[in-house]
């Protein structure tokens, strides 16, 4: 039988929906530090998802999608629960997502990232830190399954795209990483938890949730997880993880409806909600996917053609960074592989290192699968 959800000092009721705010504390000059959630508490027995959003505050466009997605979602249809977590790092959010400047990834209160702190800690820690600790403990700890949602930046509009991490096949290498300063957790906290079977049960299911999320493309990584990020956390503690990104460039188009739909497919496969997914025409999975960025700075000319979903060949010119006094071209951005463009850069001006495209190498298609 389903039964209440407890939250801070809430109590949600089966077939409730309720929002709230977690408190962390206060800064400086006494703003109150607060994470926004939204719980809906189906009627009915299932698993508890939650959908999260803005650890990086200048990529918003999950917290858009969640919000979408939720109010599609009536709770005396769930099976579940669901909690909402669309802006995981709101003081990130406040500078990062609104400020007509580049944006910022951190937390602009310790400058820290908040995909390298988990899982939190509440004493002798940074307030990101003291922000994971209770979202780990209040929520995430309490889940089966979470989507970690990031977008493209204020730079780059992306198509929805699935990057399951899985652990190696070799034990020995599940674990690595961890950050400098004592913060987050490191490979000591959490190593020998986990036997080969339990590595591989979990891998079978991260991939099987990355295929249901219904992206075109998904990017398999087999590497070691990394416990200070929020998805290695996870996977270590059980919970399953994926890590998305669907939209961006802070803009609504239709990667946004995509999005919603890839989220609602997860809802689905988790037969915490009755319906058919909405599938592209074919999936992929591909093990080589090229995050392409500029070696020099200057204004990023696109070449028209060169739109989300576009099949380009190994040395298409994608673009040319030009001297904005000069006209010279300082760059020509060509495609490093055959690929599919999964995103695409829309913000002109360019530092070096500025992204420029995501490109799906379909030299280096592991899966593939025809919906039609
Ligand atoms: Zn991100």
């Amino acid at each position: 039988m389903a039964e209440s959800i407890q939250i801070g000092n809430a109590t949600i009721k089966p077939g409730e929906r309720a929002f709230g705010y977690l408190s962390v504390g206060t800064l400086a000059a006494r703003t109150e530090v607060r994470i926004p959630y939204q719980v809906i508490n189906g009627a009915g027995d299932g698993p508890t998802l939650c959908l999260e959003s803005t650890l990086h505050g200048w990529e918003p466009m999950g917290a858009e999608i969640i919000r979408r997605a939720s109010l599609q979602i009536d709770p005396q249809e769930l099976n579940g629960t669901i909690f909402c977590l669309p802006l995981a790092n709101p003081l990130s959010v406040e500078f990062g997502g609104t400020i007509e400047s580049s944006g910022m990834r951190v937390n602009p209160a310790d400058v820290l990232d908040m995909n390298r702190v988990w899982p939190g800690a509440k004493v002798n820690a940074w307030l990101t830190e003291q922000m994971a600790y209770a979202l780990w403990n209040e929520v995430i700890k309490h889940c089966d399954y979470i989507i970690d949602m990031h977008d493209g930046t204020g730079a780059c509009d992306e198509l929805p795209v699935a990057f399951p991490q899985v652990f190696p096949s070799d034990p020995d290498l599940a674990i690595a990483g961890g950050v400098a300063d004592g913060i987050g957790a490191d490979a000591s906290d959490v190593g020998g938890v986990l036997t080969p079977e339990a590595m591989a049960k979990m891998n079978e299911q991260i991939r099987d949730l990355a295929i249901a999320f219904g992206s075109s493309v998904i990017w398999l990584r087999e590497r070691p997880m990394n416990p200070a990020m929020l998805s290695g956390q996870c996977a270590l503690n059980g919970i399953v993880p994926l890590v998305v990104e669907a939209g961006g460039a802070c803009t609504i188009d239709f990667t946004v409806d995509e999005g919603v739909d890839c989220l609602l497919n997860v809802v689905k496969y988790l037969e915490m909600i009755e319906g058919e997914p909405v599938l592209p025409e074919r999936q992929i999975m591909v093990d080589n996917y090229v995050v392409y960025r500029s070696l020099t700075g200057g204004f990023y000319i696109q070449e028209l053609e060169v739109q989300l979903g576009l099949e380009v060949t190994k040395g298409q010119v994608l673009g040319r960074v030009v001297d904005p006094v000069t006209s010279e071209v300082v760059e020509t951005c060509t495609s490093p592989v055959n690929g599919i463009v999964i995103s695409r850069r829309v913000r002109m001006p360019i530092n070096p290192g500025g992204y420029i495209a995501h490109i799906a190498d379909t030299d280096a298609v592991i899966w593939e699968r025809d919906n039609r």
